[in-house]
């Protein structure tokens, strides 16, 4: 048995951003990972062949560059071998009708690929990614700030005072708005329209869907504006420096220690229990990075003491599942739309607004889609360092899929398990992809296929596959992230803290839930 000041359960990037800054304010921490890796969902694994480096999810770390957490340690996290590797061609969308389109941190690239598709729409993006810096703060400061009356007031106030109550309410109704809305009253082509959507089948807003909106936009604007980035070497870049960084200020990591139980005593949260019958004790802090339903529902096998709460944590809803393809290829897709689409970071097929919208329904119908959104990530087109040399990787995002399979429909697969069904419904989707980009399957040198349950195994945090860990719809955002009251990252047990992609503000690899919480406990 040891003695910790902070305990924390799972070793994703928000418990360990939490730690590092706890570690160096003088906090004995310790971290328990039930995987043999850490990193959670910000992993880079040899999964196919030797040298192929794939990142098992997050592979977009430009909310980690971006963040208040690298800000701060920028130099400590670099001192532990934190290296990014830039994009400047961002993301593009590769249509059935051959054409394709695309935003490069060029303005003028951009602009002059979006006039070929409307003038008018070139125009409207030139206005907006000047107004951009202005808006930015605002919707920053909101996402960065916790969720408290005198933070909310704070930003509030800033954004008045700045823009005045007709620009607030602009700010306002865009974060009210659906993706759908916003991009019809300022986009005119189908095909902008798509390519900026996608960014809501990230989350889990489908075009229709209220809250949406600033998803697309803050993506598209901020990749604009300053390029996105990636790990060099892979995502797990981040980890590294993270875990680095707990370590050399005295934090202990421990792998493969599940935790079965948070301790309880007196209303206080005393430490763990892991599986193994190990016990460790924590003086101030238990911290755990983990999906509501499993706080209440198995780590305190008595509950929290408040009915109210452990209600809630049982009814966090999670987002459609992802199927992640992971392949070791020969050469990068050859793009039938056009061969500028192998130099971006992600190539996104999804035809228009109502495939997507179809796609979702189909999904949070328990279908198998015919046509799921597709995320084509080429890291290897950023950075060659994550495969032997003239070869690649490709990571395939399949979104958006049912935890439960009740039908198919494309009406060719039976309904059965995902264990079942994966290496068929994988196949469904390199049929796609060839549609887009002939041949291929011949380049292909090895291939591993992770299904939403599969996901999940890997993490469990990832229920169902819900590569978000929980909607981020409107009434379960903000305020309400994971459940009213506990936006905080706190609960009704004494010194038991929730921290990760559950709370506020949500999924992402912008460290902002862990690092806000450590603040909270160990100051500035
Ligand atoms: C496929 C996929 C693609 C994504 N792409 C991007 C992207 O490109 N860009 C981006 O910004 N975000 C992306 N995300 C989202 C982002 O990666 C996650 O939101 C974020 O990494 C979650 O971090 P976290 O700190 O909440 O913990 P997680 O990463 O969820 O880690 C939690 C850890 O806790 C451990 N754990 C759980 N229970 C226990 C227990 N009882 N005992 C011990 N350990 C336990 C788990 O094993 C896991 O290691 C993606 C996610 C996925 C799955």
């Amino acid at each position: 048995m040891s003695e910790f000041d902070a305990i924390f359960v799972g070793a994703g990037h928000n418990s360990l951003a939490c730690a590092a800054h706890l570690a160096l304010k003088g906090w004995k921490t310790g971290i328990f990972e039930r995987s043999p890796t850490i990193g959670g969902a910000v992993q880079t694994r040899e999964f196919t062949l030797p040298g192929f480096r794939h990142d098992f999810g997050a592979m977009n770390l430009s909310l980690f560059a971006g963040s208040a957490f690298h800000r701060k340690y920028a130099n400590e996290l670099k001192a532990q071998g934190l290296e990014f590797a830039p994009v400047a061609d961002c993301f593009a969308s590769a249509f059935p009708d051959g054409r394709w389109f695309g935003v490069s941190n060029d303005l003028e690239k951009t602009a002059t690929r979006m006039a070929a598709f409307s003038a008018a729409d070139a125009t409207t993006w030139r206005r907006l990614v000047a107004a951009f810096p202005g808006e930015a703060e605002h919707l920053f400061r909101l996402l960065g700030s916790p969720m408290s009356a005198r933070a909310l007031a704070g930003t509030a106030w800033n954004l008045w005072r700045k823009k005045g109550m007709s620009g607030a309410l602009d700010t306002g109704r865009l974060l009210l708005s659906s993706p759908r809305a916003w991009l019809e009253e300022n986009f005119e082509s189908p095909h902008i329209r798509a390519t900026l959507a996608t960014w809501g089948m990230h989350l889990d807003f489908a075009p229709d869907i209220a809250g949406g909106a600033v998803f697309p936009y803050l993506e598209s604007m901020a990749n604009q504006s300053f390029g996105m980035v990636l790990g060099k070497g892979g995502a797990d870049t981040i980890i590294r420096a993270l875990s680095g960084m707990v370590t050399a200020a005295g934090g202990k990591i421990v792998t493969g220690a599940e935790v079965a139980e948070i301790t309880v005593s007196a209303g206080k949260a005393t430490g763990v229990r892991l599986a193994s019958g190990e016990t460790h004790t924590a003086t101030r802090a238990v911290i755990a990075g983990v999906a509501p339903k499993a706080l209440t529902g198995k780590l305190l096998p008595n509950g929290s003491g408040d009915a109210g709460f452990d209600t809630a944590m049982q009814k966090f809803r999670h987002a459609p599942g992802t199927m992640m393809i992971h392949l070791a290829l020969d050469d990068l897709p050859d793009w039938r739309a056009g061969s500028e689409l192998r130099q971006f970071a992600y190539v996104h097929l999804s035809p228009s607004l109502d495939a997507m919208s179809r796609t979702y329904q189909q999904a949070m119908a328990g279908m198998l889609p015919d046509e799921p959104v597709l995320v084509v990530g080429q890291p290897t087109a950023i950075d060659p360092s994550r495969a032997p040399e003239g070869k690649h990787v490709l990571w395939v995002q399949v979104r958006m899929l049912p935890a439960e399979i009740t039908g198919d429909a494309a009406g060719r697969i039976a309904p059965a398990r995902w264990d079942q069904v994966k290496d068929n419904y994988a196949d469904r989707v390199l049929d796609i992809i060839e549609t887009y980009a002939p041949g291929l399957r011949n380049k292909i040198l090895g291939q591993a296929v992770f299904s939403p349950i599969d996901l999940e195994r890997e993490n469990p945090n990832l229920v169902g596959g819900d590569q978000v860990c929980g909607s981020h719809h409107l009434a379960q955002n903000f305020l309400f992230r994971p459940a009213h009251g506990y936006a905080g990252w706190n609960t009704p047990v004494g010194n038991l803290h929730l921290t990760g992609a559950a709370t506020w503000p949500g999924a992402g690899t912008g460290a902002a839930s862990g690092y806000m919480l450590a603040q909270q406990l160990g100051g500035r």
